[in-house]
């Protein structure tokens, strides 16, 4: 594989976030860039890594693992998952995920707890909010997102840290901008409820194709994949 074009792609991605922030008067600084490295072997994350970047995310619990595995030994690097979640898995990264950001419902929070526990570390989550009204995208819906919380609220291995979610696949920014604000209000009004152990400060939104709509809506952690590592071959 040729790693070549990642320095520019990085450079391309950094601007992009720049000049979102700039037009909404944010600071840079308060945004994530999370490399979503799916599909791409160990030696893209080397290569990614070796630029600086620190934060990865995977989709597949089965591509995750080996990677967390490979990098065992990098301290600095924080790992995300970021895909649909089989509860029967989480057993399989609850020792070394740093964060879980598609947490639909409580089966899942109780397991990530429990596992959690087990291997003696708090793991940060984040709710997976349905935002798009697309059956086929995963989530709690909005509704739902109280009872949720609180539920979370006494488990002491999970840190719920805010919310994500994933806007419709549509050149339209005036489908998505309106689903990214709805997941910015929900975590608005969630603050205001004072939890005790939660921490509600992150957005995770934006991906390749909407991350200036995401900036200018308050997402805190972007997902880029293609614009980073190249389009994938085949897509899961
Ligand atoms: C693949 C993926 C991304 C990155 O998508 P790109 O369009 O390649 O940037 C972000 N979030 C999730 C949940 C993904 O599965």
């Amino acid at each position: 594989m040729n790693f070549e074009h990642y320095p520019e792609n990085l450079n391309e991605v950094s601007q992009r976030i720049i000049r979102a922030c700039a037009g909404c008067n944010r600071n840079p600084e308060e945004l994530k860039l999370i490399a979503v490295s799916k599909t791409n072997p160990s030696e893209a994350i080397h290569a990614m890594r070796k630029l600086g970047v620190l934060h990865f995310g995977e989709n597949k619990v089965q591509e995750l693992v080996p990677k967390m595995e490979t990098f065992a030994g990098d301290p600095d690097i924080t790992w995300h998952m970021i895909g649909t979640l089989q509860t029967n898995k989480i057993k399989y990264i609850a020792d070394r995920v740093h964060w879980i950001h598609s947490v639909p419902k409580r089966k899942a929070l109780k397991e990530i707890n429990k596992r959690a526990g087990e291997a003696g570390r708090v793991i940060n989550v984040l709710i997976q909010i349905n935002i798009s009204e697309e059956n086929q995208k995963s989530g709690c819906e909005p509704d739902d997102l109280p009872d949720l919380l609180k539920a979370a609220d006494a488990m002491p291995n999970i840190s719920v840290r805010g919310l994500m979610g994933m806007a419709s696949f549509t050149d339209d920014a005036e489908i998505i901008r309106p689903q990214f604000r709805l997941l910015r209000q929900l975590l608005e009004s969630e603050q205001k409820r004072g939890y005790q152990n939660h921490k509600l400060e992150e957005l995770s939104m934006g991906m390749t194709n909407d991350l200036e709509i995401a900036v200018a809506e308050g997402s805190t952690m972007l997902r880029i994949g293609t614009a980073l590592f190249g389009k994938r071959d085949y897509d899961v």
